[in-house]
This record gives structure tokens, C-alpha cells and sequence, in this order.
């Protein structure tokens, strides 16, 4: 590919291209992992849905490996690659709501961040991750865990339909009542079978929660690992939250002489009437001395952008994951042998429940398998300094073989790292070969590859 299709792609597309030799090149090939430094051959800042039609027809005609991207937040790095075309969806954010349909549309390149602006003013969510900065086109394909789950099932629970540049440039809409297997394969099976150019959600009155963070002494942890074990597994559904290992940051609601240790959080979520909210946290208070405690009413977004500021881009990250059926005493002691040695305030581990309307629907509904975990555990090594990458990834990968006896074989696709490509099958279980078949379809040659790969 030379300078003669870099200007007819230029030509042909209303967004920004950027090559190498463009002064925005060092910025644009970015992605979250600032461990990921590659060197794509092309990004094309799509402006469109037609601008995704050309990029997808540059790769697959010149056989250049091709990496799509919206908020940047593969931990694998997918949105990028040496010497690819990369179809950068960010400038292609825009959410629409229909309050009264109780539906949203939102633009493939939309962070949850922009979702929650545009769908807040109603009073209405839908399930999203736990950052504002996150993206909905990774976190929906790959399923899409996070405050609301529990009571609003995943994301790609909630998709109602989806607009899908496929691998002939085709622009196919999917939905039950199109293309049903294609839209069966996106919930759930990541960026395998095109790209998703807007998706449409359902939508549900969440305007204020009541939750945050509560800080509990590590003494405490069994404690409260083993209360929460038992109480969420029927808990009303309103109620989200999540304990996790984390280092105190040096934030004024946490004692300044305590900033630095490390200590068990819990991040609550209650969902339900905001009157009941103290009601329903009333037991994790009760359980264990909080040491420092951040929790109330809240508007959703805010409790949606509350830990930002510990991910900023440009960390170093290496993760692991696996879904877990019982938190057993055994998987508790791993939790509290490893946890405590958390080794930057950035990492944490976060055992995320995802029962309650998540199990509502049937694990051959979706692509996403895994109907009958109750936890989704994330092991997320995240750390500023390279010169500090060998302790970091040596922590999760301990933390990871000490939990995983007691967990499932698979895991959430979208906390995996690029090591994880073995465990494909073991992560859609039954769901596994009817992927291929709809992959077979629509992405016989595996232009999209760059993700968890469910090869043809
Ligand atoms: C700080 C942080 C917090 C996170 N929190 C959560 C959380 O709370 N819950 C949760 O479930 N996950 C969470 N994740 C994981 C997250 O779901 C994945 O990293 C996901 O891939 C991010 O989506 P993205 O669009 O930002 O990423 P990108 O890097 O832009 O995309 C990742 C891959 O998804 C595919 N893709 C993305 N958009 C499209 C599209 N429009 N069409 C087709 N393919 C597409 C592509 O294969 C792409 O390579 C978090 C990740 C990070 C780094």
C-alpha cells in the first residue's frame, strides 16, 4: 500500500487519515495499554458508517491485517497492530434516546461515559462497565459486566439491535428478526463477525444510585468475603456491588496516615427506590468495622466515572480472569494470601456477581456461555512504570493460579490477556461451534482476527 490508495482513501473517506508520515500519527496510534507501542501502516478516524465500508474494502483488498477500535480499552491491545489498517471508530460517538420507547442508539465509537450523558437527562441506563471511559463496542460484543448487572442482566443483554459492516464491505442490520445469527454471535462474541457501527439498547429508570467505596482492615477480609459470598446469592436485584483488593489512594475521605495500604473495598451499588438505599447497606456495615467510607446518593454517571482517575490511559497492563460458581472457603484463603500484596495502587481484583437477571436468560440465548457463574473475577495488573512490568505481570499470574483450582476452566473474554487464545473454547463451553458456524458466514477468511479469535 502506497501513497497512491493512502489518496484515494482519502478521497473516498469524510474522516481523518493518518499514516506515518502525518505530525498526529504519534498520537492517533495510541491505545490504552500504553504497554502496546505498535506501528500501524494506516488509521482511519471514521467520520461514518461509509468511511468503515472503505477502510474494511483497503484491508481486505491489499491483505493488510486489520485491527478496529472505539474506546481503546482491550487490555490484549487489539485495537491495533503493526503494519495494519486500523479503523479508529472514536470520532463516531453520538447517542440517541428515545425516551418513550425506552430505547437507545449509540454511535460504535460511544464510551459509556457519552451513553450515560445522553441517556441521564431521561433518567434512564442501561448495564455498562464500572469507567466512563470504557467503550461500548468492545464491553457489549464481549457480553458487558458492571454496576447494574445483577438487576439489568449484560450489556448485550440489553442490545435490541446492531448495524454491522461485515467483511465484503455489506452493510447488514441485525436484530431477532435479521440476520438472527449474526445477532445472536455479537452478544457475546466479541469483534469477530464486523463492525458494529451503532448499537441499540434497552433502556430502564436508573437516575440516582446509592453506593461507593467502604475500605475494610485486611483482618476483616474473610469476614466480609464469606458474608458477601452468602448474601448475594439472594440478594434483591437492585443490589450490585463488589468486593476488591485495592491500595488506599491518597483521596480525602481515607484517614492520610492509612494512604498507601492496602485494604479489602467494597464498592456498593444499590439501584432500587433511593429511600432504601441505607437499608440495604445497612448489613455491610454491620459486618466489619468500615474504616473509611465514600457511600450515598448519587447520580448514576457519577458513581459510572468514580474510579476514572485510577486508570488513566497510558498505564502498563496485564490481566487475568475466570468465572466462579461458589467462592469457596479454599478460594477465599487464595483471595487473602495474594490480595494484600497488591503492587501498585492502580491494580486491584474485582469479584463482580453476575447472577440475578444474568442467569434469567439461557446460556445457548446468547453467545455468552457462562449463565451459571455467580462471580466474574478479574485479576487486573495495571502499574506507570515498565521498569516495574516483571513483579506486576508476576503478581497476577500467581494471584491467577492460586484462584483458578477453585474457579471455572473459562473466563470473560474482555479481561483476558493475548495469552489467553487457548482458552477460547473453554469460555463459550456448548456455544463454541455454532460460533464458527456464523464466523464460517460471515468472516470466511478471518479478516477480523485481531480479538479473541474464533477461527473459520
Ligand atoms: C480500565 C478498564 C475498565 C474496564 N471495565 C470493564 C467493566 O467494568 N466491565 C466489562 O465488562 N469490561 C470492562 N473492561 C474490559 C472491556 O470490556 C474490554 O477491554 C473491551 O474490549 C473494551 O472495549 P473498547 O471498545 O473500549 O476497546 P477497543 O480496544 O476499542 O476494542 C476492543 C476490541 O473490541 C472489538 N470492537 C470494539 N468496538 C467494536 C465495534 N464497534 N465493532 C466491532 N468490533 C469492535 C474489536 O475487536 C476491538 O479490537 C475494562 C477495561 C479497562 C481497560
Amino acid at each position: 500500500m502506497g501513497m497512491a490508495e493512502f489518496g484515494a482513501l482519502r478521497d473516498q473517506v469524510r474522516g481523518e487519515v493518518v499514516t506515518p508520515n502525518d505530525a498526529a500519527y504519534d498520537e492517533a496510534r495510541k491505545v490504552h495499554n500504553g504497554m502496546i507501542d505498535r506501528r500501524p501502516r494506516v488509521i482511519v478516524r471514521c467520520a461514518g458508517v461509509e468511511d468503515v465500508v472503505a477502510a474494511v474494502n483497503l484491508a481486505r483488498d491489499s491483505g493488510a491485517d486489520l485491527a478496529v477500535r472505539g474506546g481503546s480499552h482491550s487490555v490484549p491491545g487489539f485495537g491495533t497492530a503493526d503494519d495494519a489498517v486500523v479503523i479508529d471508530l472514536s470520532p463516531m460517538r453520538a447517542v440517541e434516546v428515545d425516551a418513550e420507547a425506552m430505547t437507545a442508539r449509540a454511535q460504535g465509537g460511544a464510551t459509556w461515559g457519552d451513553f450515560n450523558d445522553a441517556t441521564h437527562a431521561h433518567g434512564l441506563a442501561t448495564t455498562g462497565g464500572i469507567i466512563s471511559t470504557t467503550g461500548i463496542g468492545g464491553l457489549t460484543l464481549g457480553g458487558g459486566i458492571g454496576h447494574l448487572s445483577r438487576g439489568l442482566g449484560l450489556s448485550c443483554d440489553n442490545l435490541i439491535s446492531a448495524e454491522v459492516v461485515t467483511c465484503d464491505g455489506k452493510i447488514l442490520p441485525a436484530s431477532e428478526r435479521e440476520n438472527e445469527d449474526l445477532f445472536w454471535a455479537l452478544r457475546g462474541g466479541g469483534g469477530n463477525f464486523g463492525v458494529v457501527t451503532s448499537f441499540e439498547y434497552r433502556v430502564h429508570p436508573v437516575r440516582e444510585v446509592y453506593g461507593g467505596p467502604m475500605l475494610y482492615e485486611l483482618r476483616d477480609a474473610a469476614t466480609v468475603l464469606k458474608f458477601y459470598r452468602d448474601f448475594i446469592k439472594d440478594a434483591p436485584e437492585e443490589f450490585g456491588g463488589f468486593p476488591a483488593w485495592q491500595i488506599a489512594p491518597p483521596l480525602p475521605f481515607i484517614p492520610e496516615d492509612r494512604h498507601g495500604e492496602p485494604f479489602l473495598l467494597f464498592v456498593a451499588c444499590w439501584a432500587g427506590p433511593i429511600e432504601e438505599g441505607e437499608a440495604a447497606l445497612k448489613p455491610f456495615r454491620e459486618v466489619a468495622p468500615v474504616v473509611a467510607e465514600h457511600v450515598g446518593p448519587m447520580p448514576y454517571p457519577a458513581l459510572n466515572s468514580a474510579f476514572d482517575d485510577l486508570v488513566p490511559a497510558g498505564l502498563q497492563h496485564y490481566w487475568k480472569a475466570n468465572f466462579v460458581k461458589e467462592l469457596t472457603d479454599e478460594a477465599i484463603e487464595a483471595h487473602l494470601e495474594h490480595g494484600p500484596k497488591l503492587p501498585s495502587v492502580n491494580s486491584t481484583v474485582h469479584i463482580y456477581p453476575i447472577n440475578g437477571a444474568c442467569h434469567r436468560v439461557a446460556p445457548d440465548a446468547t453467545a455468552f456461555a457462562y449463565r451459571d457463574a455467580t462471580f466474574a473475577t478479574v485479576i487486573a495488573g495495571m502499574w506507570p512504570d515498565p521498569a516495574q512490568n516483571e513483579d506486576n505481570i508476576a503478581w497476577v499470574r500467581d494471584f491467577y493460579e492460586a484462584t483458578a483450582p477453585h474457579s471455572e476452566e473459562g473466563g470473560y473474554i474482555n479481561f483476558m490477556a493475548e495469552d489467553d487464545q487457548d482458552r477460547i473454547r473453554a469460555n463459550y463451553r456448548d456455544n463454541y461451534d455454532r460460533l464458527v458456524d456464523v464466523k464460517r458466514k460471515y468472516d470466511p477468511d478471518n479478516l477480523f482476527h485481531l480479538n479473541q479469535n474464533i477461527r473459520p
